[in-house]
């Protein structure tokens, strides 16, 4: 276990943002994580999708970033903490297919969970079929959970997710072909490892008849790559990254998605949703 006293949270956030913490846990496996679940805390994974706040948390925040996996037959059973791109990585050279598409998504397999993480189609959701969750001091089970866009019941009713059995399938032999594709996609269009962000800002929009318009299509048409606040821009090769330019504050990031909202509102009629997860303490 790792503990560090008031060190600001930019340190451990992929935006690179955010105060200092009373204390700092990074729990790299699963006894860890129960040692340091005490009093109050914050529970968070490789924190690649939180906007921590500029004052800092005055709760003790975790980071649970480990643990262990493995794969029976058709099924992945891992420890939250684990980083997504481990256990792809594994289904791929088992021949299992169902994480093709999420390669090179960012984070741990608690973080995916809790936002039902996705890409190219798919999500993580439909695999999970039963999650173990740790809440008041009591460890329970939750079969078949339920999960919508970008959505989850943990989101919903908190609790820290400890452990899951996901279920593959038998693969095509195209897998790894599919998540190399994935992999290529991204290296065009997406942010790379050094750009600060939290990955897409906002939803993309659902529409009543189930249509998608990507957020990032309707930020293009409104001039977002040109607007900048303080250290907080817009990425130039995908307009639904806010990126931390250098020095970003998360009140610069959160003036910025404002006015973004606002030019969407006016021009389109459409209120955009936070996909970032804002981060205050209560
Ligand atoms: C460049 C880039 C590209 C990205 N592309 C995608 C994409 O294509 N699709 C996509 O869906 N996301 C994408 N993301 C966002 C992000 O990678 C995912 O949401 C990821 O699943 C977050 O995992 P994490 O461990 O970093 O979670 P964190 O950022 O640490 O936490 C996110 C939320 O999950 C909660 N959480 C984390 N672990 C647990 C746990 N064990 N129990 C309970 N709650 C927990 C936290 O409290 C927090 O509210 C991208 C991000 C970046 C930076």
């Amino acid at each position: 276990m790792k503990r560090f006293k008031n060190l600001p949270l930019s340190k451990f956030s992929r935006f690179r943002i955010g105060g200092p913490a009373k204390e700092i846990i990074i729990a790299e496996n699963r006894k860890e994580l129960m040692e340091a679940m005490e009093g109050d805390f914050w529970v968070f994974g490789q924190a690649t999708n939180v906007l921590f706040p500029d004052e800092g948390l005055g709760k003790r925040v975790i980071f649970f970033q480990g643990g262990e996996f493995h794969l029976d037959g058709e099924w992945l059973i891992s420890d939250a903490g684990v980083a997504l791109g481990e256990i792809i990585e594994a289904s791929l050279r088992e021949g299992l297919a169902g994480l093709e598409n999420l390669a090179g998504i960012p984070g741990t397999l608690g973080g995916a969970i809790y936002g039902n993480a996705g890409a190219f189609g798919s999500e993580i959701g439909p695999l999970v079929r039963e999650v173990e969750v740790w809440k008041e001091g009591k460890v329970h089970r939750i079969k078949n959970p339920e999960f919508g866009y970008r959505d989850s019941v943990f989101k919903r009713q908190g609790g820290v997710i400890l452990r899951a059995w996901l279920k593959l399938k038998r693969g095509t032999g195209r897998e790894r072909e599919i998540a190399e594709e994935r992999l290529r996609a991204r290296a065009r269009k997406h942010p790379s490892q050094q750009v600060a962000c939290a990955g897409s800002f906002f939803k993309n929009v659902l529409m009543p008849d189930g249509r998608k318009i990507p957020a990032g299509r309707l930020l293009e048409e409104v001039g977002a790559k040109e607007l900048r606040v303080g250290g907080a821009g817009v990425f130039e090769k995908h307009a639904n990254f806010i990126v931390n330019m250098g020095g970003a504050k998360a009140k610069d990031v959160l003036r910025l998605a404002k006015i973004l909202k606002e030019r969407v509102k006016e021009k389109f009629g459409i209120t955009l949703q936070e996909e970032v997860i804002i981060v205050e303490d209560p």
